[in-house]
């Protein structure tokens, strides 16, 4: 008999973390299981090197138990039902029952919910999209590339600028009979908005050196793909010859049935505690909706944008909250937002965005230059979460030592 049982559902980056930091800190009398439908891991932040050609699917993919430590209960199924008034979960497999219960299960896309859309785009966004964009690229003989995002909120907003320039310099080195024209579209106001109009002026510029077209406030209503034509709420239809897309993103539906979502159907949390409305159950990564102070307009709210940096930092604060509960101390850690992302700018290079997205009047973020360091600490991260735990830890070690003393970072996704 266990003296507490956690349950963790869904087993991406966040729901990774959080076991591994529990089972690390806690006795073995203590159970730990995690729910996660997949028997692979799939590293996002290299789905943009597979559709480049620089990784293949195999190098970026590992199998889920290579993750996770010794003395995690692992249940490969699909979580169907959470109810948090009799503390239970309900899967494929079985029914759970848990003391505390984190909640990691990311975003879902829904590529099928804009018309026309999943008959006409390609994407990065998915470890099978990033590689038969590839195959496409390979193919592209020259004309208009759009890139589209397709509705809000999306992960990793740095995606966008990042994909848009890796494939810039693909085609830099890859010549085409025509010329190639890269579009974005999104229904922003600028790059990556939460971080203000400094930054989003740097990104811009960034993108405008690459020859990247960007068209702001562009909301997609549908494409018409026999037409190759993309139809927007209040612009003029565009004409392109190659359609990528980020798809439309959604919170799992069985967070509303369990009374934990909010209108939108995300999870809103205390922002420090990460703690949904339930005593005993946490929310962290994607799946939550965090307000941040400031805003740049006056009629959107900030929220805390959705990125691998966050789900891992709020796993660590969330597996401290549930240790000093279960120890009945006062909670000593809470997340303070702050995070950073390094952005791919093509031909080895990458940028280093990082700020405080909690402080007051509204977050302070910088983008400091492009170089070959940043691109190299991407690939070393890559190293290093792929890698199996062993090694893990020499590797952490090597990062450690380098972010410490060279690059000043913390260590996270
Ligand atoms: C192309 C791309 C590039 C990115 N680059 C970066 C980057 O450079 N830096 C960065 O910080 N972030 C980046 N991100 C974002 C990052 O990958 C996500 O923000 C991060 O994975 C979120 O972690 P999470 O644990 O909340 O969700 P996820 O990692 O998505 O994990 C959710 C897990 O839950 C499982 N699941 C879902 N529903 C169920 C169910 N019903 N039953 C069982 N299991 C379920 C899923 O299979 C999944 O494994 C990128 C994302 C993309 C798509």
């Amino acid at each position: 008999m266990k003296s507490k049982n956690i349950v963790i559902l869904g087993g991406g980056v966040g729901g990774i973390v959080a076991a591994n930091e529990l089972r690390r800190k806690l006795p073995l009398s203590y159970g730990i299981t995690i729910v996660e439908k997949e028997k692979e891991h799939f590293f996002a932040a290299s789905f943009m090197w597979v559709m480049n050609g620089d990784r293949t699917m195999d190098e970026v993919r590992k199998p889920f138990r290579n993750l996770i430590r010794k003395g995690i209960d692992v249940v490969h199924g699909t979580v169907r039902e959470i109810d948090p008034h009799n503390n239970k979960v309900v899967t494929n497999d079985g029914e759970l029952s848990y003391d505390y219960l984190i909640v990691a299960l990311g975003a879902e896309l829904v590529i099928g919910s804009i018309p026309g859309l999943a008959e006409s785009a390609y994407t990065f966004y998915s470890l099978e999209g990033a590689d038969r964009l590839n195959r496409a690229l390979r193919e592209f003989n020259g004309g208009i590339i759009a890139i589209v995002v397709s509705s809000l909120p999306y992960k990793c907003p740095g995606a966008l600028p990042e994909g848009a320039m890796l494939i810039a310099d693909y085609f830099k080195k890859h010549k085409t009979e025509n010329h190639v024209d890269i579009q974005l579209f999104t229904p922003e106001s600028q790059p990556m908005p939460v971080a203000g109009p400094l930054l989003g002026d740097s990104l811009r510029m960034l993108l405008e050196k690459k020859g990247i077209s960007y068209h702001p406030k562009h909301k997609l209503t549908s494409v018409d793909y026999n037409r190759k034509t993309l139809v927007f709420e209040e612009n003029e239809p565009v004409k392109y010859d190659m359609l990528i897309a980020i798809p439309p993103h959604q919170a799992p539906q069985l967070l509303r049935k369990a009374g934990l979502a909010n209108d939108a159907g995300w999870v809103p949390v205390d922002r420090t505690t990460l703690k949904t409305k339930f005593e005993n159950i946490y929310a962290i990564g994607d799946v939550t909706s965090i307000n941040i102070p400031g805003r740049w307009d006056p009629n959107i709210p900030l929220l805390l944008p959705k990125a691998g940096v966050f789900a891992h930092f709020h796993a660590e604060v969330v597996a401290h909250q549930i240790i000093n509960a279960i120890n009945g101390e006062a909670s000593k850690r809470g997340f303070t937002g702050g995070g950073y992302c390094m952005i791919e700018s093509g031909g080895g290079r990458a940028g280093f965005a990082s700020g405080e997205f909690y402080a007051e009047p509204s977050p302070r973020l910088r983008l400091g230059n492009v170089s070959r360091i940043w691109h190299w600490g991407k690939i070393l991260f890559e190293k290093w979460w792929l890698s199996s735990l062993g090694i893990r830890k020499r590797l952490l070690g090597l990062i450690i030592k380098i972010g410490g003393t060279v690059l000043r970072i913390p260590v996270g996704f």
